[in-house]
């Protein structure tokens, strides 16, 4: 069989599973439909519009859409500043005030988020794995190699469960906000002068970047990683919806780790969803398992992370390989790393082993 009838198969296989799970949606006619109307767009019109699709997939994934409106529309309100606790009666009956209507958020969260999350990663899935499945060497990160379809209606279903709790989340801080709850974020730009907000924007990154990469290193310990984290690097070969694929705790502490600097330091209401836009994009593009190149210096590429799912315990960082270069955990050529090989600093071949040799040659022998 020469390699395009293999491809061929392997689409056909593809459409067929497709089909299958969303057999109430004739599949074959929104592909001809999509296929028909993106060749009728002009190639940096086309770029330009997947850039803004994966940023709106990237917030949906996470459930963040609703938090992003609140902060806002809090811009318009005044709050009255609020007197100390005379009484625990006084506290619950202010709790209960910052909770006011809370099921219509979680209503209107849950719904704009599910509807982003499936259009938005379908259309990607379409976008790679459909239209450009018979040639992978152009654009895939591991060309040989995807995930199976089994792994592939894993990372679908767990990630949907991800985008719910992250929703309820949103939904939960969003009511707080909107409701005069207690935030960090400041809403008029002169509040702390123009330095110090351009010095936010830099500040809310690095710190988001510090505790990501830390967590994502406690996560790597042995015990951790068994536990919790492994249910995320189950794909190897990432796609857009593994990107929030992972066991609830964990995507309980990431969305923690997001969301402290909203609470911590005083940031200018745009700086916030700006660099929330920011991250959630970089986390879809790291995951979409396509060769995508950086637009900005400090940017890594998207192989970055897609070498984090294929060799386990190396490349750490979220959007920035500062913090794995400071504690050497950047993936190096002449080392060989593996699921048992833990801790981020891999092993040198010299110092291997022929069994080690041998499963890491056979595992990345492309
Ligand atoms: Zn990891
Ligand atoms: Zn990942």
């Amino acid at each position: 069989m020469t390699p395009n009838n293999g491809f061929a198969k392997k689409r056909t296989t593809l459409r067929k599973n497709v089909r299958e799970i969303f057999h109430f949606i004739p599949t074959d006619s929104v592909f001809f439909f999509l296929e028909k109307l993106w060749s009728r767009l002009h190639p940096t019109a086309g770029k330009c519009l997947a850039i803004v699709l994966i940023l709106f997939a990237g917030i949906a994934m996470q459930g963040n859409w609703l938090l992003i409106l609140s902060s806002f529309v809090r811009r318009f309100y005044e709050y009255p500043k609020e007197e100390g606790q005379e009484s625990l009666f006084k506290l619950i009956s202010q709790l209960q005030s910052r909770f006011r209507g809370l099921p219509y958020y979680i209503l209107t969260s849950v719904t704009q988020s599910s509807i982003f999350y499936f259009g938005l990663c379908g259309f990607l899935q379409w976008y790679f794995y459909v239209r450009q499945r018979d040639r992978p060497e152009e654009w895939k990160c591991q060309p040989k190699k995807f995930l199976s379809w089994e792994d592939e209606k894993h990372g679908i279903l767990l990630g949907t469960a991800c985008m719910l709790t992250g929703s309820v989340i949103s939904a939960f801080l969003s009511c707080w906000t909107v409701n005069g709850g207690y935030t960090a974020l400041y809403y008029n730009i002169y509040d702390y002068g123009i330095p110090y907000f351009l010095l936010s924007i830099p500040l809310t990154y690095l710190v988001i970047e510090a505790l990501f990469y830390y967590y994502h290193r406690i996560f790597h310990w042995p015990a951790i990683y068994k536990t919790y984290h492994k249910v995320h690097h189950r794909y190897k070969q990432p796609t857009a919806f593994s990107a929030t694929a992972m066991h609830p705790l964990e995507f309980f502490v990431l969305q923690t780790v997001t969301f402290i600097p909203m609470f911590t330091i005083p940031i200018h209401y745009a700086v916030f969803i700006g660099v929330v836009f920011y991250e959630n994009y970089y986390s879809v593009i790291g995951h979409s398992g396509a060769k995508i190149k950086s637009l900005w210096p400090w940017q890594p590429d998207s192989m970055y992370h897609d070498n984090h799912h294929e060799f386990f315990h190396v490349n750490f960082g979220l959007n920035t390989k500062l913090f794995d270069y400071l504690h050497g955990t950047l993936r190096k050529e002449d080392h060989i790393y593996s699921e048992n090989i833990f801790y981020g600093y891999g092993k040198k071949w010299s110092e291997a082993t022929e069994e080690e040799k041998q499963e890491f040659l056979r595992d990345h022998k492309d």
